[in-house]
């Protein structure tokens, strides 16, 4: 591994392709695998992570809106891409890159099927969603009747998969409300599959819904954080790999006199003896939020843990390093694979993986480690 001399995330496609395995491993053969790549795979390299699935045969991508779709689109991803949250404003970028929208409720389904009828389109392929209790998007169980109706009326579109998704799937504690919204989402599915007279695949498990309610894995799972290497639990999350290692490099040491103080709004000060800090040049404008200043978040230099102090700046973050042996130009470790991970580091600030991880901005340079 080349010495990093600047804010890099490196992204380790080993770990992906474990994570993808083991994933893999706790479905039925038959089972489709959905990759989720929005918000930039999880804040990782949308373009290299889909390309690779791709390579590793993966059966379906799902962004949240078209434009990541688009991107993919551009890199040369050919696998069906299902757009999870669809705007009407869109139609033409879907219908122009072949991708497929979720269609969740009355209002856009009876415009998509307009728009589609417009252009010409015969079974294009679009996705139900159907809302069991997250109150999220999804038509209701009253809406079915009228969703039939629609769908019987025209050969301009096509229902490739009928979904929901999970509320609760990581908190046990919910296991009651889980299995009624399987058994809703059951019912739901096999009701409206007999009205339309064919059967669209179901899907419904994100990565905890495939970790701990096999029952509900369906025709197609949908995986994301899982692949990028958490899995919302400690023991879960032992059996997959991080894939994202976030480094950077000391910009300058300073010695803090007794009274001094360090940053924005003067938030650290040096009460004992002299504090040694470490400037790092990444801040909140490169993912590391201001929830992550004043002690709340650490970063690694030379395997001893060296906490954010003071505020967040856009650009740079200062760290304690009294005690620490380390020069300027010293490799700085603000998350990796390890002990040191993304969850450990989102867990000290009070949030979580996926808030840390898809903030990580794209002003950070990704290094693919093949
Ligand atoms: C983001 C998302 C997923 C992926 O969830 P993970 O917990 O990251 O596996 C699956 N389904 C839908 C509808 C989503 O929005």
């Amino acid at each position: 591994m080349p010495k990093v001399q600047e804010t890099i995330l490196e992204i380790d496609l080993k770990a992906l392709k474990h994570n993808f395995e083991y994933l893999k491993s706790k479905l039925e053969p038959n089972t489709n695998f959905l990759a989720v790549v929005k918000a930039f795979a999880y804040g990782n390299d949308a373009d290299e992570i889909a390309k690779y699935l791709q390579d590793l045969n993966i059966d379906y991508f799902a962004v949240a809106y078209a434009n990541e779709g688009v991107a993919l689109r551009n890199v040369g991803v050919t696998k069906p891409i299902l757009v999870l949250h669809t705007l009407a404003v869109n139609f033409d970028i879907i219908l122009e890159h072949c991708l497929e929208p979720n269609l969740y409720n009355a209002k856009i389904l009876k415009e998509f099927i307009a728009f589609a009828e417009g252009k010409n389109q015969k079974h294009y392929p679009i996705h139900l969603k159907f809302n069991t209790g997250l109150n999220r998007l999804g038509f209701l169980k009253d809406d079915v009747d009228g969703l039939v109706a629609m769908l019987n009326n025209t050969n301009a579109i096509k229902a490739k998969s009928l979904f929901s998704h999970l509320a609760a799937s990581e908190d046990l504690n919910e296991r009651d409300f889980t299995l009624e919204q399987i058994h809703t989402f059951n019912t739901l599915a096999n009701n409206f599959s007999k009205a339309i007279g064919y059967k669209p695949m179901l899907h419904m498990c994100n990565t905890s819904g495939v970790l701990n309610y096999p029952e509900a894995h369906f025709n197609m799972v949908r995986c994301g954080v899982g692949l990028y290497g958490f899995g919302n639990s400690k023991k879960e999350s032992a059996n997959l790999k991080p894939i994202a290692r976030l480094k950077t490099v000391i910009s300058q040491i300073h010695h803090i006199e007794k009274g001094e103080s360090v940053g924005y709004n003067r938030a650290f000060k040096s009460e004992g003896a002299v504090t040694k800090t470490a400037t790092l040049p990444l801040g909140h404008a490169d993912g590391i939020g201001r929830i992550y200043g004043n002690g709340k978040g650490f970063v690694t230099v030379n395997g001893k843990k060296a906490p954010i102090i003071g505020n967040v700046c856009m650009d740079m973050i200062m760290v304690n390093i009294t005690n620490i042996d380390c020069k300027e130009g010293d490799e700085v470790v603000i998350f990796d694979d390890k002990t040191t991970s993304a969850e450990t580091l989102a867990e000290h600030a009070g949030t979580i993986s996926y808030e840390l991880i898809t903030s990580i901005s794209q002003r950070v340079k990704r290094a693919i480690i093949k």
